[in-house]
């Protein structure tokens, strides 16, 4: 079960998801967006910032 998911082949890495976060439940890497579920809060914040619409949102 996940809250929010990255699709990695439409991500470009601009960081726009983890500046957002209030959590910092995204951490930007090299070739990947780490995501701590722990963390998240289900806010929707990330999904609305990305500008390459590749993160699927939950609620
Ligand atoms: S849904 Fe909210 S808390 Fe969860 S990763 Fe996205 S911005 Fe962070
Ligand atoms: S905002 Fe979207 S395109 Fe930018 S790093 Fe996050 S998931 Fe990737």
């Amino acid at each position: 079960m996940y809250l929010i998911k990255i699709d990695r082949h439409r991500c470009i890495y601009c960081g726009a998801c983890v500046g957002v976060c209030p959590k910092l439940a995204l951490i930007l890497k090299e070739t990947f967006i780490e995501y701590d579920e722990k963390k998240c809060i289900n806010c929707g914040m990330c999904a609305k910032a990305c500008p390459m619409k590749a993160i699927e949102f939950r609620k």
